[in-house]
């Protein structure tokens, strides 16, 4: 695993908390982008060499409407970047971490994802993330 590659943040509404962040961060993000199959809209800032994911949910069944049904807003997950995401699923699940999807899939910011389960990262939702070339 390399660094990180963004921590993601859960919101209610991306609007308003576009202009919150913008606001924290100063200046504005720099680019959104829906990922239809996971029902999430999102939004990306740089600040200094981090990169930070806000996410909205965009239909009422999506996984980050039920995070925060269940917590409220907050930090979501932190995303580790790698350099190749099929090896290391496959390390990470010989160790026993729980896989939530065996086969990476498309997410936002043109990278290939896969997510562990928090249940087996001390409650942390981990993303791998690679970018896709
Ligand atoms: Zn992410």
């Amino acid at each position: 695993m390399n660094n990180i590659e963004h921590i993601g943040i859960a919101v209610k509404d991306l609007e308003t908390s576009n202009a919150l962040f913008a606001k924290l961060f100063g200046k504005p993000h720099y680019k959104e982008e829906s990922v239809e199959s996971e029902g999430v809209n999102t939004s990306f800032f740089k600040v200094g060499s981090n990169k930070i994911e806000l996410l909205e949910a965009s239909k009422s069944d999506s996984p980050i409407a039920k995070f925060i049904e269940k917590k409220g807003e907050g930090i979501h997950h932190i995303a580790y970047d790698v350099d190749d995401i099929e090896a290391e699923l496959k390390r990470l699940k010989t160790e026993g971490f729980i896989i939530l999807n065996e086969t990476p899939k498309k997410g936002a910011d043109n990278k290939l994802v896969a997510f562990l389960h928090p249940k087996s990262t001390n409650g942390v939702l981990i993303e791998l993330c690679q970018e896709i070339r």
